[in-house]
């Protein structure tokens, strides 16, 4: 209940939304957030902790974020001005939906099209903002369901179509000629294509860029081990880069904020590769355990595992919570939800903890 006495004036969207809020109880093994477990080296930390100390604490950092866009440049073979800087992918999402936001013809409200399941800040982000949004469901391969979309993309004429590959919460990258007929079927639309976990992928979709004027692509430090820092990108159209540029507040990425991910970019390449080594094989060797307890997960192309469970997934979460294990489920959205679990990788010890503790649930 709203009672201050400006409740009237909230959107009234805000009514059917919660703020986002992790688990705040207290567990020994934390799988539920897809960070990369603690992996950096002392030599790396010690790089990381000079260079976040400002030169001046009384003066704003570079509102244009120019050295790190440069670097980000470089990093994704675009140049500096195919680049938007935000505190996370996360804001990214926010300032291409606040600038993206004009209805379509006769319509109220612009509309945007993404799957499901997937990352949940699409909807939550264009909900707060008074968008339409359609979802969806992904095949039962959890890969891109391309009549769905195209008739979704035909009736709902989105503004921007969201599509995260590898996908979050189901783990595998999306078919590339799926992806190729959504991103021609929504030629007047904007494609963003959130490669929040490429790291840990086989591949990765750059090449769409160069090949579709609607195609932007999205990258974070956030899961590769610098989630404390909040840095994320879109690379995209420069055209596009300038508009949403004009929604950005000025001074969005903080002194520490582009200076240690200007160290993450140009001086810790090799330190990256070998995390990612580190939690691919830990990925694979956490998939052959829980197959082996009779577990079914699906082949990840993240830093994560989306597992089948006998079980109803509610109960195999409650007896990890028990144990001060937390992982991530969906079930109380239902459907085949209802049976499915993510696990982070974490480090070899968390992981034998959770093939411990879990055998209980097989
Ligand atoms: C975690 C995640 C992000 C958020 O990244 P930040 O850069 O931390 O805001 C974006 N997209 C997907 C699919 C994610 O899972």
């Amino acid at each position: 209940m709203t009672t201050f006495p400006f409740a009237s004036l909230l959107r009234p969207e805000l009514a059917g939304l919660h703020a986002y809020q992790p688990n705040p109880g207290e567990f020994t093994v934390r799988l539920d957030a897809n960070e990369s477990p603690p992996l950096l080296s002392p030599e790396a930390r010690e790089k990381l902790d000079r260079a976040v100390v400002p030169a001046a604490w009384n003066r704003y950092p570079d509102a244009r974020i120019t050295e790190l866009r440069h670097a980000i440049a470089a990093h994704c073979d675009a140049s500096p001005d195919e680049v938007l800087v935000g505190a996370g992918s996360d804001e990214v999402i926010a300032m291409l939906l606040t600038a993206l936001a004009s209805p379509r013809d006769r319509a109220q409200v612009a509309t945007i099209v993404t799957t499901t399941p997937t990352f949940v800040m699409y909807s939550m982000s264009a909900r707060v903002r008074g968008m339409n949004v359609l979802e969806v469901p992904l095949d039962s391969q959890w890969d891109l369901d391309v009549t769905g979309l195209c008739r979704a993309v035909e009736i709902g004429r989105p503004n921007i179509v969201f599509i995260a590959t590898p996908n979050n919460p189901t783990g595998g990258l999306m078919s590339l000629d799926r992806l190729q007929s959504v991103i021609e079927a929504a030629a007047d639309a904007l494609v963003v294509v959130d490669e929040a976990y490429i790291d840990f992928a086989r591949r990765n979709q750059l090449s769409l860029l160069r090949n579709y004027p609607n195609v932007a692509i999205l990258r974070t430090l956030s899961k590769i081990g610098f989630a404390a820092l909040r840095v994320g990108w879109m690379i995209g159209p420069a055209d596009l880069v300038r508009e949403v540029d004009k929604v950005r507040q000025p001074y969005n990425m903080s002194v520490p904020a582009q200076a240690a991910a200007l160290v993450v970019l140009r001086d810790l390449g090799a330190e990256i590769l070998r995390m990612r080594t580190a939690v691919i094989v830990e990925r694979e060797r956490l998939a052959h355990g829980l197959r082996a307890l009779g577990f079914a997960p699906v082949p990840s192309e993240a830093n994560f595992l989306w597992v089948k469970t006998t079980r109803p997934a509610q109960e195999v979460v409650e007896t990890l919570a028990s144990r001060k294990i937390l992982i991530k489920s969906f079930y109380p959205r239902g459907g085949r939800l209802l049976h499915y679990v993510r696990i982070t990788v974490g480090l070899p010890a968390e992981n034998d903890r959770l093939l411990e503790e879990i055998s209980a649930c097989a």
